[in-house]
């Protein structure tokens, strides 16, 4: 034959948490993902327990549908990982523990100031002629057993993020360099408070002008992505990805605050804010300092995050912030003029450019007829001693209401933002 049939591949996680209700299987997800854009067929995909017999059996099959075989999971330190045992018996490999590997381990647990358990022995086991893939995350290194030319199966660690590593540095260019260049992919952008309903709305001239199956409006925690593919050899994908996208943001204009499924709010605004040099500070009430974990959750944060109180109790309101008592018994903490005398005195108390208060109800109980639960105030106090408001009406439960929360106040800022850049720009 001339010509070799295209990759086929099989997905194999392992974990019994992932056949309870502990735990659901998103790394195959990633993995599939990598494979639509290179154009390889998943033809199967599979869970397993920890069970050594039911793993062997699994490989087995997946060895015999597929050129492709990805495994990943159960390559711990405990008893119950024993992938690597599985592998071996189903290739009818030897498996011994590999110095190197052990050498490296132990690098690793000395870094950490500690010593690897007798347990960590056998996360030095490598089958017989499979290649180790360095794992700089986690302490089992990834193993590829190549099958023959164009054959391989991969061993992979459950834990995500060691995964997704593995995943660009070893599976991707293996991938790549026997893919025909054909395939599927994906791109997506990001709104915030905003309904689903109305993105869908707004995207109505691009579903005309690309057909509706192009795209796909997706709403959870107070964001909505908008999501499209395109087929085909990577430069005319591409060109067609990049149609789409530009007819989306025509559509959506302002509203769209980033790109990738992994985007933040938390990411845009720190990315203006220290673009434009500015800063900010955080007066939290029913947040509890969620807003401000989310800020900092932003490497490099302290260039324009110096702090923010959490001022819960009226007491602490009038102590920290200096919040009028008059103010606050004749409105109440959740209301209007109480969250922009807090926006404005975090502003002075910590001399930043911005203050940015947030008070509300987040239930289950404290909701009145006037101030339902889910009802939140957000201020922005900002240069010029302007101050911006939203008073919102949340849905959910309590944690809900505190992230939503969270969401409307990085909105708030990020439109500010925005505006200031057109200013500047201007
Ligand atoms: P293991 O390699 O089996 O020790 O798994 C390490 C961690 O990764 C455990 O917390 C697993 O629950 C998690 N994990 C394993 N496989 C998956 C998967 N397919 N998707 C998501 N998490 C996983
Ligand atoms: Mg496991």
């Amino acid at each position: 034959l001339l010509f070799s049939a295209p990759v086929r591949a099989a997905i194999l996680a392992v974990g019994s948490e992932l056949l309870s209700t502990d735990r659901l299987d998103t790394n195959s997800l990633r993995i599939t993902e990598l494979l639509e854009r290179h154009g390889v067929e998943l033809v199967r995909k599979s869970v397993v327990g920890d069970d050594v017999e039911a793993i062997t059996a699994e490989i087995r099959a997946c060895v015999a549908a597929a050129e492709l075989v990805v495994v990943g999971g159960g390559l711990g330190p405990t008893a119950d990982d024993v992938t690597r045992e599985a592998c071996a018996a189903a290739l009818d490999r030897e498996l011994a523990e590999e110095p190197e590997v052990w050498a490296l381990i132990e690098k690793r647990f000395a870094a950490l100031g500690r010593t690897p358990s007798v347990n960590n022995r056998r996360q030095a086991r490598v089958l017989a002629g499979a290649t180790v893939l360095a794992n700089a995350q986690g302490s089992a290194p990834g193993q590829r057993i190549d099958l023959g030319e164009e054959r391989a199966l991969f061993l992979l660690p459950g834990v995500p993020y060691e995964l997704d590593a593995l995943l660009v540095a070893e599976l991707e260019p293996w991938v790549a360099a026997r893919s025909t260049g054909a395939g599927r992919e994906r791109r997506t952008l990001k709104t915030a408070a905003r309904p689903e309903s109305e993105v869908d709305a707004l995207l109505e001239p691009v579903y005309a002008e690309f057909g509706r199956e192009a795209l796909t409006v997706l709403a959870g925690a107070g964001e909505v992505r908008v999501c499209f593919w395109a087929t085909g050899e990577r430069e005319a994908r591409g060109r067609r990805l990049e149609a789409i996208a530009t007819a989306v943001r025509r559509a959506l204009g302002d509203s769209i605050f980033g790109e990738g499924d992994e985007a933040t709010l938390e990411e845009t605004v720190a990315h203006a804010l220290g673009e434009r040099r500015l800063s900010l500070a955080t007066a939290e009430s029913c947040t509890g300092g969620l807003l401000a974990e989310r800020l900092t959750r932003v490497p490099g944060a302290s260039a324009w995050f110096p702090g923010g109180v959490v001022t819960y109790s009226n007491r602490e309101k009038q102590r920290l912030l200096g919040i009028d008592a008059e103010l606050l018994a004749r409105f109440g903490a959740v209301s209007q003029p109480v969250a922009e005398a807090m926006a404005q005195a975090v502003r002075r108390e910590f001399g930043v450019d911005f203050g940015i208060a947030i008070s509300g109800v987040a239930g289950p109980d404290g909701g009145t007829a006037e101030k339902p639960v889910g009802t939140v105030h957000v201020a922005l106090a900002g240069p010029g001693e302007e101050v911006a408001d939203r008073r919102v009406q949340l849905p959910g439960d309590r944690g809900r209401i505190r992230w939503l929360a969270t969401q409307v106040a990085l909105e708030l800022l990020r439109r500010r933002l925005l505006k200031i850049t057109r200013e500047g720009a201007a």
